[in-house]
């Protein structure tokens, strides 16, 4: 077979694509007929295709380009790890001094006791051993039977059994004969499209006491943790209102059960502090990680547990739980490297006082346009809502995610990567992205948010369901 090359042409690398290619998430025949879009490299917050375009990618990949593209230095440590230590696994009691340098640094960076780290290769992953971990914890405290885990509609946990389950997401719920047992599902807190005639603040208590009704119905002695992640990243950035997590907290400290924060989209700066848990003032007893953590430079994840549960699961005897790749001594060192880079160019302290706010200040602007009705916005990620009625925050007549996708496609002619959850359109740009690429990011969006709308109103699509 000839060598498979970016210099290939697009056509044959789509058509090779299609033929063997298995793509998560994606209609795979309907893909197949028009080609997958072939991304060659990427340098900062710009993507380079096939075709030789230049695209500003305002999702980091999917939520985990951090420090951006192009950055050396990962590559470099990635390099000298192989050479040094390519592989060597931490079951039989052994480590190795990448697994052992990353957990101190993580226990240095995490709030309060989070001390300890449980390694796994992704978000998904980690979570699943978080399921296990709340599970073994009250067993050996003496309660085998709290095993429910309470998770949220519309939340997103990752694509494994587990994770699939503890997510919210009603069409993975639909294949594969989802969710697992004792997994119990509370409604989100989205006031744009579930709010009714409660006001944010209401409506924020509201959900959150959800989560007291719950434990009562389900019987405290019944349930394990609670499992959330502090903004909904997949589900569209959903910005809770300001009343629900110090209420979710109470509950929380009220009740004899785990609060497990899903910090993979939140964590290592994306909301402007290094954690979501700090930007909303909540006391996790595990945190979930990966995405940010290596900068997607390579795949990472973890539990970060605190002493209490660590102790206890310590305590208890072997853990029998573990992947051949917990603690990869390369991708360590890519996530060190990685910390590094954001630690030393205050990477988390200039989204917090500079980019973050100059974002903000644009993209809270983005209320005024005849298509929006909620603009939304937390460190460096934002979401606006799309609808054919501003006052009576109306969904589209059209079938959930037309208009989204149709904004999504005029983004991509732009040259601007903007994903849509159906009808809301989402960004997470790199946290290094500078105010003059915040400036173009702002005007192929502004750009596309018009075209959407001259779009939809020619072909009758600008009504209310
Ligand atoms: C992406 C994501 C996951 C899953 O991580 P993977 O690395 O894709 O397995 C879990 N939780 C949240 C909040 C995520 O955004």
């Amino acid at each position: 077979m000839n060598v498979i090359s970016n210099h290939m042409p697009t056509a044959d690398l789509q058509a090779l694509d299609a033929s063997h290619h298995m793509h998560p998430f994606t209609a795979g025949a309907e893909l197949a007929k028009k080609g997958a879009r072939v991304i060659t490299r990427a340098d900062g917050v710009t993507l380079t295709d096939s075709d030789g375009n230049n695209i500003l990618d305002a999702m980091s990949g999917l939520w985990c380009v951090n420090i951006g593209y192009g950055r050396h230095e990962l590559a470099d440590a990635a390099a000298r790890q192989m050479k040094e230590l390519p592989y060597y696994n931490t079951f039989f009691q052994t480590t190795h001094v990448p697994a052992i340098a990353l957990a101190a640094k993580l226990a240095e960076l995490a709030p309060r006791d989070l001390n300890h780290v449980f390694y796994a290769c992704s978000g998904s992953e980690a979570n699943d051993t978080n399921i296990r971990l709340a599970r073994h914890y009250w067993s050996a405290k003496g309660k085998p039977d709290k095993k429910i885990i309470i998770s949220r509609k519309n939340g997103y946990h990752g694509s494994t059994m587990g994770g699939a389950s503890l997510g919210g997401m009603a069409p993975m719920h639909a294949q594969g004969g989802l969710p697992i047992a004792d997994i119990h599902h509370i409604d989100q807190p989205n006031w744009f499209v579930e709010g009714g005639e409660m006001s944010p603040e209401e409506f924020g208590l509201e959900r959150a006491r959800q989560l007291e009704k719950a434990i009562h119905d389900l019987g405290e002695d019944k349930v394990a943790a609670f499992i959330a992640e502090p903004v909904q990243g997949a589900g569209g950035v959903i910005v809770p209102p300001e009343t629900y997590w110090p209420e979710i907290q109470r509950i929380c400290d009220a009740h004899d059960i785990l609060l497990i924060a899903d910090e993979v989209i939140c964590g290592f700066g994306r909301t402007g502090n290094w954690f979501g848990s700090e930007t909303y003032d909540i006391r996790p007893h595990i945190m979930t990680i990966a995405k940010g953590l290596s900068s997607g430079y390579a795949p990472i994840g973890g539990s970060l547990v605190c002493d209490e549960v660590a102790k206890t699961v310590n305590d208890a005897g072997d853990f029998n739980h573990g992947y051949t790749y917990s603690g990869h001594p390369v991708s360590c060192a890519v996530a060190l490297e990685n910390l590094r880079i954001i630690e030393e160019e205050q990477i988390v302290e200039n989204v917090r006082d500079n980019t973050g706010p100059y974002l903000a200040e644009k993209w809270l602007q983005l209320a005024d346009h005849p298509l929006i009705g909620e603009a939304k916005i937390v460190g460096m990620m934002a979401s606006v809502a799309m609808t054919p009625d501003k006052a009576a925050r109306a969904a589209f007549a059209s079938e959930k995610g037309t208009i989204g996708m149709h904004c999504r496609n005029r983004c991509f002619a732009n040259n601007l990567i903007m994903r849509h959850v159906g009808d809301r359109m989402i960004i997470a740009p790199p946290l290094t992205i500078t105010t003059a690429d915040i400036d173009i990011l702002m005007e192929r969006a502004v750009k596309s948010l018009d075209e959407t709308y001259d779009l939809i109103r020619k072909e009758g699509l600008y009504k209310a369901a």
